[in-house]
């Protein structure tokens, strides 16, 4: 059986070549293998009419959330059969869904082998109050509403924007000092369809409108699925996300940075969380193989479009990281990159040796980017209501923002 939502939709439409063409015109020849065809035209004919049959399909999963093949109404009785026989759309059962009051919605989903994964809903409205001088320019989130919504606290009314964090990997091999998914260690990477699962899902839920790979995971470790599933989500006739609107998130893998650049145009997210290597090295053990030297170098080369910029992410660690003199020195260290920083101030957990800064830090290191006139946003948790069992989910948030008007770094002045 494979998967739906592993598929592309070229590799669907090759799948349904043998298929969608009557058998009555398939070659005569007894020895004649299924798929083959009896002239060049006749197989040309089929690979037209499998795109067709790929699109339809597609269509119906992803933009009518129809799951069960029978109900393709369009589609032929055998070709419905043969779906059945070997193609499964995948549904991910939840777990748990819990609403926080702030509107964040949590979701733990239950895998095939027995664990369990989690995306989160973040209501961009949360967003705007954290930054109220931002501009309220982002697109409706009503074009988006193709998907039944069934929860009215999700609705598209109520919020300009919905992102979907969703996660790459079963726990994380990277061991970030302050990251709870980091000190669980990897358990396995996630499979195409296990991350296309989790936005199919979500899809189906709120009319979601952004994606970023923030939840558990290094998506970079994982660059093969993480990168085909973005190209699913990507496919007009199926998700139809925007680039601009699909963001991969990683402490900084530099040759996978270069090959996701190279395999999907997607935008890149940073985790930087520090201002000096030394002390990068001491929080994240990939600076010690990749330096913020090779990072940023990776960054500058990233093949970004026009008006886009690359998210730095920027957790506040108490006294670690959180001075005016470490502002400096990551406003001088992201110059000449387009760039807007998400300030994450550290959520607590047990055991975890770092602290969060009081508010008054937080804004006074924001302060220094706003001054500067570079977009700096800061997201304080008020999710923690229910999402204890997650070290960053509930407090990243502020990034993938589509069509921010804020200046562009490179176009600020130097550090004073
Ligand atoms: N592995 C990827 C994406 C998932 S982590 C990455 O590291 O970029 C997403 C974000 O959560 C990262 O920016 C990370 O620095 C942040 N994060 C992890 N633990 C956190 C915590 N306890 N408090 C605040 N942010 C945290
Ligand atoms: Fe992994 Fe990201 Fe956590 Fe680091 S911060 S351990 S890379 S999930």
């Amino acid at each position: 059986m494979i998967y739906f939502q592993s598929l592309t939709q070229t590799e669907l439409a090759e799948l349904l070549k043998p298929v969608s063409f009557p058998k009555a015109r398939r070659s005569a020849a007894p020895e004649a293998a299924a798929g083959e065809f009896s002239s060049a035209e006749n197989q040309l004919k089929a690979e037209k009419k499998a795109r067709y049959r790929a699109k339809q399909i597609f269509h119906w999963v992803y933009q009518r959330t129809v799951t069960d093949w029978d109900q393709m109404s369009d589609l032929s009785k055998d070709l419905r059969a043969w779906l059945r026989e070997n193609v499964e759309i995948y549904r991910l059962p939840q777990r748990v869904n819990q609403q926080a009051l702030d509107g964040t919605h949590k979701f733990l989903w239950n895998l095939a082998d027995g664990k369990t994964v989690e995306s989160v809903i973040i209501p961009a409205a949360l967003q705007e109050k954290e930054n109220p001088d931002r501009d309220f320019d982002e697109q409706p989130a009503e074009k988006f509403a193709g998907a039944p919504v069934d929860n009215k606290s999700l609705s598209s009314e109520r919020w300009s924007r919905l992102t979907a964090c969703i996660s790459s990997q079963v726990g994380c091999a990277m061991s970030c000092k302050f990251c709870l998914t980091g000190i669980q260690g990897l358990d396995r990477h996630l499979q195409v369809h296990e991350i296309v699962g989790q936005v199919h899902e979500l899809r189906r839920i709120a009319p979601i409108t952004n994606i970023v790979f923030m939840g558990m995971g290094e998506p970079l470790h994982n660059l093969e699925n993480v990168a085909k599933a973005c190209k699913i989500l990507l496919d007009e006739d199926g998700l139809n996300f925007s680039k601009r609107k699909v963001t991969v998130s990683t402490s900084g893998l530099v040759p996978a940075i270069e090959a996701l650049g190279r395999e999907v145009d997607v935008s890149l997210a940073i985790s930087l969380n520090a201002s000096t290597d030394e002390q990068r090295s001491r929080i994240m053990p990939v600076n010690r193989k990749w330096n913020l030297e090779a990072l940023l170098g990776a960054c500058r080369d990233y093949p970004l479009g026009k008006h886009r910029r690359i998210t730095f992410e920027y957790v506040l660690l108490k006294d670690f990281n959180d001075s005016l003199e470490d502002a400096a020195r990551v406003f001088a260290l992201l110059r000449g990159i387009p760039s807007k920083l998400n300030l994450i101030p550290f959520n607590e957990h047990p055991g975890s040796e770092f602290k969060r800064p009081s508010d008054e830090t937080v804004r006074k290191f924001q302060k220094y980017f706003i001054d500067r006139n570079v977009t700096a946003t800061v997201r304080i948790s008020r999710g923690r209501d229910i999402l204890a069992a997650c070290g960053q989910l509930r407090s990243v948030f502020g990034t993938a923002r589509g069509t921010d008007r804020h200046r562009d770094w490179a176009g600020s002045p130097g550090p004073s």
